[in-house]
């Protein structure tokens, strides 16, 4: 995943959209609090004032990540997550619960060694297998999307994960909802995200390893779904184990449209509200990058 351009410049031509939502003006509300300094001091005034009362799990996955990077650069990572927060701030996510998740998960810790330096910055980053951990700005977009409407009080309640890589963004889930999900087709990745996830312990968060396009139907319904891949469109039988007023986020192919210049954009954000057993409703926004969603395991 990489660019989030602001304003896409090209007619949405997927033809289940009901309704187009562009893009929230990330840059929205800086004047206000004065660009990046503005954007660093609303993150510590965040942390100044006590954060989203954490569901138990969560105040346990916090004192383990503290845990987990004690010692040897622990402050330094502290310091790294927050600003990385106010980054994303500064971005356009205003999520409280979101963004106090972002500035407490390890990101370094989903990450080689060798490109820890640079797990604070806002991008996508290799984790093998031609995958990639998703670009944090966007992690937070999506689950801000899901959470919409929630205060930084109520968590998500079940969530599936379709995309488990490393597993920095079921960490990131499991602080702001109550159960988490997630499926990763790649063995080994799952298997890394088994031994990333070890040290923090989190306890409302299920690992599974099978083919995130068939669901989990033992575990169904969500009320909320996330793909981290990008399919030709979202599976049926994710559409069928979303809970009745449950939403679904997923990026999707969008097919190329005839001419004219700057016809790049080949993936966009969906959000799938379901209305009721046999209406879902459809929201177009921003344009995205994402490793494909593949059927199968191996
Ligand atoms: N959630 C990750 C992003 C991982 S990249 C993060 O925290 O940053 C997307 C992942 O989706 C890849 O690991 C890829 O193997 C996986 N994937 C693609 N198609 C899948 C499918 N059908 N079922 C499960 N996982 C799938």
């Amino acid at each position: 995943m990489s660019s989030v351009p602001r304003r896409p410049k090209f007619p949405l031509s997927l033809d289940a959209v009901v309704e187009r939502k562009p893009a929230p003006a990330r840059t929205a509300g800086m004047a206000a609090v004065g660009g990046a300094r503005g954007a660093a001091m609303a993150a510590k005034s965040r942390a100044a004032k006590a954060p989203a009362t954490p569901t138990p799990a969560a105040s346990a996955v916090q004192a383990r990540a503290s845990a987990a990077t004690a010692g040897g650069g622990g402050m330094a990572s502290e310091r790294a997550r927050g600003a990385l927060a106010a980054r994303l701030v500064a971005a356009g996510i205003r999520d409280e619960r979101v963004l106090d998740a972002i500035a407490t998960i390890p990101r370094h810790l989903f990450v080689e060694p060798g490109l820890s330096s640079q797990a604070y910055e806002d991008a996508a980053l290799p984790i093998g297998h031609q995958q990639t951990i998703s670009k944090p700005s966007v992690v937070a977009r999506m689950i801000e999307l899901l959470r919409e409407g929630l205060g930084a009080d109520e968590p998500l309640e079940r969530v599936l994960e379709i995309g488990t890589g490393c597993g920095y963004q079921a960490a990131v889930l499991s602080l702001v909802a109550r159960e988490v999900f997630s499926i990763e087709r790649i063995r080994p990745l799952h298997e890394q995200a088994k031994a990333n996830l070890r040290p923090l312990r989190v306890p409302n968060l299920r690992l599974h390893y099978g083919d995130g396009m068939l669901g989990l139907p033992q575990a169904a319904p969500f009320s909320s779904i996330i793909l981290a891949a990008a399919g030709m469109e979202v599976p049926q039988a994710l559409l069928e184990q979303l809970a009745i007023g449950g939403r679904l986020i997923a990026p999707v192919a969008v097919a190329p449209s005839a001419g004219g210049p700057g016809q790049t954009v080949t993936q966009q954000l969906l959000l799938i509200e379901r209305r009721n057993r046999h209406r879902f409703h459809r929201t177009a926004l921003e344009a995205v990058f994402f490793v494909p969603l593949k059927s199968g395991t191996i």
